[in-house]
């Protein structure tokens, strides 16, 4: 067997692995890179290998940096079926039309400056919305958490459920090869036990190689209790100084975790019941939607507020806003709203509008609540910048910046510790999906005979 990395290799954007056995060609995720803007030139980059080659894609989630380069994949020849759960399904539809619309506007925009300077030609978008259409329709045989996928003869695939977004999962393959049964575990981002929606992560069937994310693998998350507590003051504060709250926000499963504790402060009395809240993501409020329609994922308590009739997720005093006039409205809300607004790393999307409006402003606050990559706007601001640029104009941070990390999807050290400590029985683990010093510090715990941290498009025959 042959596995090669072709992406989230010495980082963590841009998923995308390829098992190759027997003549045929499995790759699990093709992600978008995402960072800095020079990250368009390593998405528009050859894959590593031939696309029409590819047998079949196993779709480990619906994040964008596990599903966004599937549109290019297929506009570059693959023709082969695409495997995942329903709301994987349902989600990475959403994620990649709401992709492909930002690349061809980024593109409309290029052009415009282009043709301005004399340009001759004119470089497409990296793939447009009839692409995503089409990887949409590649969708094939659905996968169950638990019930093993015939990909080929000999040859099949079960996702177990990874608890870290809704649909998200954990893949074994098993193949045989040269009479031998071969076993490849590809962890998914794995989620952390105890979140408030999702059930917890299960654990896989043991597999002789993993392949496993190792974003927190040198870190604790502070406990959810205490991240939900400091989320209620930071908002309490930014009130009482007559600021608003932005809250950069992933539009899937964040959003919708954001609303639940929100609900739950304001049923509790430690929010205001008539806080305005602006849900400013089309893409979330359709992900809300998707998530309403799959409670089978939701842990019990979840599923019996449902079935009470309550919805989990409305706020008293929530606005939803798609239409771009909407959006623009809050920009002359000068405090006292809460705004959530994409995207997470505050790369693209509404959020930079707020952004501009409100980062200058000594009375708002800005508090993230996810991931923030290396070269991205967010990760500036958290690490303490005291100027931003945002469309082209140099912007004072002024406004309080909180980290609330306890909400992150992933699991921390310990929690990826667990889980590779349940499994048991390995013989070799590739990590994957993590920045060097993370990935550096989690090989140092790992107690198996073989680690390896691969580089970008590097190959192992084993
Ligand atoms: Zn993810």
């Amino acid at each position: 067997m042959k596995l090669s990395f072709h992406g989230a290799a010495g980082g963590v954007t841009g998923s995308c692995h390829l098992v190759e056995t027997g003549g045929r060609r499995i790759l699990v995720d093709c992600g978008l890179f995402q960072g800095s803007r020079e990250l368009h030139e390593d998405n528009s980059a050859p894959f590593g290998f031939d696309p029409a080659s590819v047998d079949c894609v196993l779709l480990t989630h619906a994040h964008l940096d596990h599903c966004g380069r599937l549109p290019l994949l297929v506009k570059r020849g693959f023709r082969g079926q695409i495997i995942a759960t329903k709301a994987t399904c349902e989600l990475a539809r959403l994620v990649m039309l709401d992709a492909a619309h930002l690349h061809e506007e980024e593109n409309r925009r290029h052009a415009q400056g282009a043709l301005r300077r004399g340009a001759q030609e004119l470089e497409p978008p990296l793939y447009s919305v009839v692409d995503a259409l089409d990887t949409a329709g590649r969708f094939g045989a659905v996968a169950d958490y638990g019930s093993p996928v015939e990909i080929a003869a000999g040859l099949r695939a079960t996702f177990f459920n990874a608890g870290h977004i809704l649909g998200s999962a954990s893949v074994l393959l098993e193949f045989d090869e040269s009479g031998r049964h071969r076993t490849v575990l590809f962890s998914g981002d794995i989620g952390s036990p105890g979140r408030p929606l999702l059930r917890p992560p299960e654990t896989p069937a043991a597999a002789e190689i993993v392949v496993m994310e190792s974003t927190y693998g040198d870190r604790p998350h502070r406990p959810f209790a205490e991240s939900v507590a400091e989320l209620y003051d930071a908002i309490d504060a930014a009130l009482a100084r007559g600021g608003n709250i932005l809250i950069p926000t992933f539009a899937l499963e964040r959003a919708q975790e954001l609303l639940f504790f929100l609900r739950q402060g304001i049923e509790a009395g430690k929010l205001p019941p008539a806080v305005p809240v602006y849900l400013d993501s089309p893409m979330a409020i359709s992900a809300s939607e998707i998530f309403e329609r799959h409670p089978e994922s939701f842990n019990p308590d979840v599923v019996d507020l449902f079935n009470r009739g309550k919805d989990p997720f409305k706020v008293p005093g929530l606005r939803l806003t798609r239409e771009r006039p909407e959006s623009m409205a809050i920009n002359r809300i000068s405090g006292g709203a809460v705004i959530m607004a994409g995207s997470g790393m505050c790369t693209g999307g509404r959020i930079r509008h707020h952004l501009r409006h409100n980062l200058w402003r000594p009375e708002a606050s800005v508090v993230f609540v996810g991931y923030a990559a290396a070269g991205t706007l967010a990760r500036q601001i958290i690490d303490g910048a005291k100027r931003v640029e945002l469309f082209g104009e140099d912007i004072s941070v002024r406004a309080h910046v909180h980290t609330v990390n306890g909400f992150s999807a992933h699991a921390d050290q310990a929690g990826l510790l667990a889980w590779q400590d349940r499994i048991g029985g390995k013989q070799a683990i590739f990590l994957v999906h993590g920045e060097p010093p993370a990935m550096k510090s989690f090989a140092a715990l790992l107690k198996v005979p073989r680690v390896e941290m691969p580089r970008l498009h590097e190959e192992f025959e084993i």
